[in-house]
């Protein structure tokens, strides 16, 4: 018998939930990660000023699942942390998602109250019981104008697609508010680890069970005697490379990837929210500016912000949902789910638009389904 029960690849949410659970349950467990860090996208550190950044982009946290939310909660303290995001339309700053301040901005009203609000969508939507695309859903949910200022353009330099392009449930992740609520999220649980993502991750991961491999790719060590001496294996790259790219030679699976413009600015704070976005392609090509000091409230003379570019290049981040690119995904799909013992975990491995806590309700939900229910209540 090998070393290890089992494998998991990749440690962000979804590996780490599950190396996690397995190590508590007594298993002996490996995780492989590529990169020289664990936590995935969420990965944060101090940067070369001492400024506390999220190095893959911003992650907000926000749950309706109480079983997520204890289990997040046994690995760090957090602090409350409502997300709000402004989006610089005509030269101006309103609230995105559009609430009753954005229209009264960007249309000179005055309107007051859910039923103005309400009656004035009613003029503008462009009603789809059931929207093919994100383009349908995006009218039938703020109309033409809202569209084409807030929607249109930003979902093209985010995804190089136009929403008709995309399934509709891309531009749907957005709501619209018919009253002054400003918050990005309505769920229950918002917060953020009081310490960052990577302490967490640490805690997690840091079980005398679980042994963390870095800097090293699975499909490097697949055919040693340790790997394939496992019990089970938990995948969480990208389901393509898996099986070698082999129904992705005469159309590839589309990935979509970020770069970051970091700068370091000689001041205090460089703009007055922590997420704004650029919608309109004459402000640039970047999606958004985000800067890091707002969400940590880390007291520092200097601030650091970064240009939010997404490219085709680089580590694949979002899947790109739509017609074409779900054909590829069911071919690897169905090969996966011949597969016993060998389990595809996370966005990247079932190619699913999913948020940070639907990750970790996964691997919990995968981890019961496979073990049982915990004794420990979760
Ligand atoms: N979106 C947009 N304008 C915005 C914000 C979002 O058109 O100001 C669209 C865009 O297509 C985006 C989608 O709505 O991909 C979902 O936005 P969300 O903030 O959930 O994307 P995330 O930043 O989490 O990738």
């Amino acid at each position: 018998m090998g070393a290890f029960d089992i494998v998991v690849v990749g440690a962000g949410i979804s590996g780490s939930t599950l190396a996690e659970r397995y190590a508590c349950r007594g298993s002996r467990v490996l995780v492989l990660e590529k990169r020289h860090h664990i936590g995935g996208n969420c990965y944060d550190s101090f940067d070369g000023h001492g400024i506390l950044v999220s190095n893959y982009g911003a992650h907000l946290f926000h749950t309706e699942y109480e079983d997520v939310w204890r289990y997040v909660n046994r690995f760090s303290a957090w602090y409350p942390y409502e997300h709000r995001v402004l989006a610089r339309v005509d030269g101006k700053l309103v609230p995105i998602p559009v609430n009753i301040t954005t229209v009264n901005t960007l249309f000179g009203l005055s309107l007051q109250s859910e039923a103005e609000m309400q009656r004035f969508l009613d003029r503008v939507q462009v009603k789809h019981p059931a929207p093919r695309n994100g383009e349908e859903a995006a009218l039938a949910r703020v109309g033409h104008v809202l569209y084409e200022k807030m929607f249109k353009h930003y979902t093209k330099k985010q995804w190089n697609k136009y929403p008709h392009e995309l399934d509709a449930s891309v531009l749907q992740r957005i709501p619209i508010r018919t009253n002054f609520d400003d918050r990005y999220f309505s769920d229950r649980f918002q917060a953020l680890p009081v310490e960052g993502y990577t302490k967490l991750f640490e805690k997690m991961l840091g079980h005398p069970n679980i042994e963390v491999r870095l800097n090293t790719d699975y499909f490097d060590v697949r055919d040693t005697a340790e790997v394939r001496g496992c019990r089970k294996l938990f995948y969480a790259g990208p389901i393509d490379r898996f099986f070698d790219y082999r129904h992705s030679r005469h159309q590839k699976l589309q990935w979509r990837s970020i770069h970051f413009e970091w700068i370091t600015l000689d001041r205090e704070y460089f703009q007055e929210n922590s997420v704004i976005n650029y919608p309109d392609p004459a402000d640039g090509e970047f999606t958004r500016i985000v800067e890091y000091k707002h969400f940590t409230r880390q007291k520092h003379e200097k601030t650091t912000i970064s240009r939010e570019y997404t490219t085709d290049e680089g580590d694949p981040y979002y899947p790109v949902p739509n017609p074409e690119n779900d054909a590829i995904y069911r071919r690897y799909q169905e090969e996966a789910d011949r597969l016993t013992d060998v389990h595809f975990v996370g966005r990247l491995a079932n190619y699913k638009y999913f948020n940070m806590d639907q990750a970790f309700k996964n691997a919990l939900d995968l981890f019961h389904s496979l073990e049982g229910d915990d004794p420990s209540g979760l």
